[in-house]
């Protein structure tokens, strides 16, 4: 890979691996299971409409959970890249794509956060198409603040939904010079296809990830570890340390 210093603008995409080691479950970290439910039932439209009661029930439970969680080195070091690089002489953009739903790159620092799968703590109102900031239940299907519905959902994309902000991924991908991968299986797409674009598009290439992902041979470079370790190192080399 180029040394360092040529890069100008960089896009790092997340998955849940980077949250793994603040004690969020990853995906597919129980065959096949995500906390002890089937993607199916709980990850889809089709699940939602045939039980929305144990959906919610799902996500009101991830929604309380994952305020009890903090950030860990990888966020933190992400957090620091971001806020530290624009104002290096010769340092561009850096964006965060994250997969994750979780706000811990937010709340590490990180200002240029996507969440091109939705968050956690906003929900979407499918009557008024209002999206709004939640940390409460939705089981008991409270009023949308701007309609008054009972039409609240999580707002996160389901597998057979489309990511959020795609058009302006796809231009941060073709400004990018280098495109790292971390913490993600490369199993879900469209994510999953990042990588070859950022190529195709000029971009370097780099994975960090516990283990070779699914795209692993469209990667420049490869590094296995956890990411608190990677991540931390990996940022180092980049701001000079
Ligand atoms: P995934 O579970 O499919 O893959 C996680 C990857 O992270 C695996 O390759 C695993 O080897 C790696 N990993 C595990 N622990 C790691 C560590 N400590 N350091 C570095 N790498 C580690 O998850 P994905 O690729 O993000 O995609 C699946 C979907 O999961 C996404 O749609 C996302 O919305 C959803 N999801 C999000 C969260 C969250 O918000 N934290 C949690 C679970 C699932």
């Amino acid at each position: 890979m180029a040394p360092m210093t040529r890069y100008r603008n960089i896009v790092i995409l997340t998955g849940a691996g980077v949250s793994a080691e603040s004690g969020i479950d990853t995906f597919r970290s129980a065959g096949g299971l995500w906390e002890q439910h089937r993607v199916e039932d709980v990850a889809t439209p089709e699940g939602f409409a045939r039980d929305p009661d144990l959906v919610l029930r799902f996500y009101d439970m991830r929604r309380v959970a994952i305020q009890t969680k903090v950030p860990n080195a990888a966020h933190e070091a992400l957090a620091r890249l971001d806020r530290e690089w624009a104002g290096r002489s010769g340092g561009g953009e850096v964006l965060i794509v994250t997969q994750n739903v979780d706000d811990l790159h937010e709340r590490a620092g990180a200002l240029n956060v996507l969440h091109m799968h939705g968050e956690h703590l906003t929900v979407w109102c499918t009557a008024c198409d209002a999206r709004h900031r939640w940390t409460g239940p939705l089981i008991e299907r409270p009023p949308c603040p701007a309609c008054a519905a009972p039409s609240l959902r999580p707002d996160v994309v389901w597998f057979g939904e489309v990511p959020y902000r795609m058009d302006e991924i796809t231009e941060a991908l073709a400004r990018a010079d280098l495109f790292v991968s971390i913490g993600t299986s490369g199993a879900v797409y469209p994510a999953a296809g990042f990588v070859r674009l950022a190529r195709e598009l000029g971009a370097d290439t780099l994975e960090l990830n516990l283990e070779r992902s699914q795209g692993s041979a469209w990667f420049d470079e490869t590094r296995l570890g956890a990411a608190s370790v990677l991540v931390p190192q990996w940022v180092g080399e980049v701001l000079g340390d």
